[in-house]
């Protein structure tokens, strides 16, 4: 399980929501998750370790419907990619 500062992915999605509300239900805020998790290449099923590419994504969850959004923890620079954090 892999941890980050929730505020700083507040603070961007301030920057870059505005502060929008859910847009299934229109009456939600969100409560985002204080984990990254991780999407992984479809294997048939198999659980392959080590091969393909993984997207770090945090869910940010409409607090009324449960509307979840995932937000690249990359792009959103929560994380840092695999060759920066080995530096
Ligand atoms: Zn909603």
């Amino acid at each position: 399980m892999s941890k980050y500062k929730p505020e700083d992915l507040i603070k961007h999605l301030k920057e870059k929501w505005g502060g929008r509300h859910c847009p299934l239900c229109t009456v939600g805020n969100w409560e985002v998750q204080d984990s990254v998790f991780e999407l992984r290449q479809f294997s048939g099923g198999d659980l392959v370790v080590g091969t393909g590419p993984i997207v770090p994504v945090v869910p940010v969850v409409c607090s009324n419907c449960g509307n979840t959004v995932l937000i690249n923890a990359l792009v959103a620079k929560l994380v840092k990619r695999p060759k920066e954090a080995q530096s």
